[in-house]
């Protein structure tokens, strides 16, 4: 797809400069974690569940951002929580439209101590005519090394917490105009002049492998899919992995959401190089995984991701495998046309490639299995998130003192790739 750059904003607006350290921001948090910040400020406990759920209300459904607008907590109330409390949400320090609808927020979020300065990450936004989808990341970088990934190339990495993982939504949802009473914006809208399209499905997909950071991603799921608050269906969020095979049934008992796996490759000696976590884990320990993956079903089938990496996978032969492979696993499959980036030694398949490709499968009875490059001139496509890694890692630099730098380096260098704690 050739397509231009519709839009590019910077809304970098510099924080005023105060000696006063920043409230912490109540919007994010469990119910669990807002209970424990009203217990922090002397609420009785008797009062918890009454308050948590007034705050949820405001905070998930009507999306506020000021105490003030919570009209049914005592004004007493409303001044205690805006003593210590704030309802900031990350900052967006730039939005980039692209001619198809696609947005891409560089997110920096809240600084976690006196000495961060705010990890920033993006996150992407694709409308399409039956779906809003949000590409949310649950890291910051990623400690696997898949030798296609831009990601893989970053060298800061840090979970996100389940706070900020749920901040992308809320900044979505704020970005569209989607809570009650906001407008939406006019600029950037699909050409079939439909309005802005909601949120409707979450793919996790940006940066990070989400069952590397299990505890944040499924809580923050919980609050995703909170029926009296952001209201998302478990059915229309998709936990992508690279094949943590230990985690993933456990992801299914915990969060009940879509599967998806990175698969890449139909043998272990080549997904070894495409995807070294698979020397850990191996094809035939994946698959059983898969098998065995709680709710899956013809209804409810597994994706599988296959990147089109030119003369490395993608012969008609390895199509037929990919077929053989996923042989009793009720599976969909999404071929991905490689995004490339600066320096990467692969090439997208050429399209002739992956049509033959593509064919093989659809008449294994796969349908419509390639996956169409959206925001490509925006660098939004998978692999190609945090295109500012270089000024990402200067500033890492300034911010971190050099104990904290080798811990940081040393976590993404880990030869035995363990989660983060
Ligand atoms: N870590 C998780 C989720 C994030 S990556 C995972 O690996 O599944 C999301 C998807 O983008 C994965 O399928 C990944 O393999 C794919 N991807 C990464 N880099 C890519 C690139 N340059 N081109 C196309 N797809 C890419
Ligand atoms: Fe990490 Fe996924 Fe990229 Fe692999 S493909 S390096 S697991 S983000």
């Amino acid at each position: 797809m050739t397509s231009t750059l519709l839009a590019e904003t910077s809304v970098d607006a510099a924080p005023a400069i105060s000696s006063e350290p920043a409230k912490p921001s109540l919007v994010g948090l469990t119910r669990a974690q807002l209970a424990e910040a009203l217990a922090a400020i002397g609420v009785p406990a008797r009062e918890h569940r009454m308050r948590v759920g007034q705050l949820w209300h405001w905070i998930y459904f009507h999306g506020v951002s000021s105490f003030d607008a919570m009209l049914n907590v005592s004004k007493t109330m409303r001044a205690q929580l805006a003593e210590h409390y704030s309802l900031t949400r990350p900052q967006v320090v730039a939005e980039q439209i692209s001619v198809d609808g696609t947005r891409k927020w560089l997110i920096r979020m809240n600084p976690v101590d006196a000495r961060d300065k705010g990890a920033e990450i993006e996150c992407v936004y694709i409308p399409e005519s039956d779906r809003g989808t949000l590409c949310v990341s649950s890291q910051v970088g990623c400690t696997l090394t898949c030798t296609f990934c831009h990601t893989g190339t970053q060298r800061l990495v840090r979970n996100l917490t389940t706070q900020e993982i749920v901040q992308q939504l809320v900044v979505a949802r704020d970005m569209l105009g989607d809570f009650p009473g906001q407008t939406p914006p006019t600029d950037g809208l699909i050409p079939s002049g439909e309005g802005v399209r909601a949120v409707s499905n979450i793919v996790f997909m940006g940066m990070g492998e989400p069952l590397y950071n299990f505890d944040q991603v499924t809580d923050a799921i919980g609050v995703l899919t909170d029926g009296e608050g952001l209201s998302l269906s478990k059915r229309r969020i998709t936990v992508s992995t690279s094949g943590v095979v230990p985690q993933i049934g456990p992801l299914g008992d915990a969060s009940g959401t879509m599967l998806a796996i990175s698969l890449h490759a139909t043998n272990d000696e080549l997904r070894n190089t495409l995807v070294p976590l698979n020397k850990k884990y191996p094809i035939r320990d994946l698959m059983a995984a898969c098998r065995a993956y709680p709710g899956a079903s013809n209804a409810r089938r597994i994706t599988f991701e296959y990147v089109m990496l030119k003369g490395v996978n993608d012969s008609p032969a390895e199509a037929r495998e990919l077929v053989r492979l996923l042989k009793g696993v009720p599976a969909k499959i999404n071929l991905i046309p490689f995004n490339p980036w600066p320096g990467t030694a692969y090439e997208c398949s050429d399209w002739e490639t992956i049509e033959r490709f593509s064919d093989i499968v659809f008449n294994a009875g796969y349908a419509s299995p390639v996956r169409t490059p959206r925001g490509r001139d925006i660098l939004a496509a998978c692999g190609q998130l945090k295109s500012e890694t270089e000024k990402l890692r200067a500033r890492a630099r300034l911010a971190l003192d050099d104990e904290d730098e080798q811990a940081a380096l040393s976590a993404t260098e880990a030869p035995s790739q363990q989660p983060l704690s």
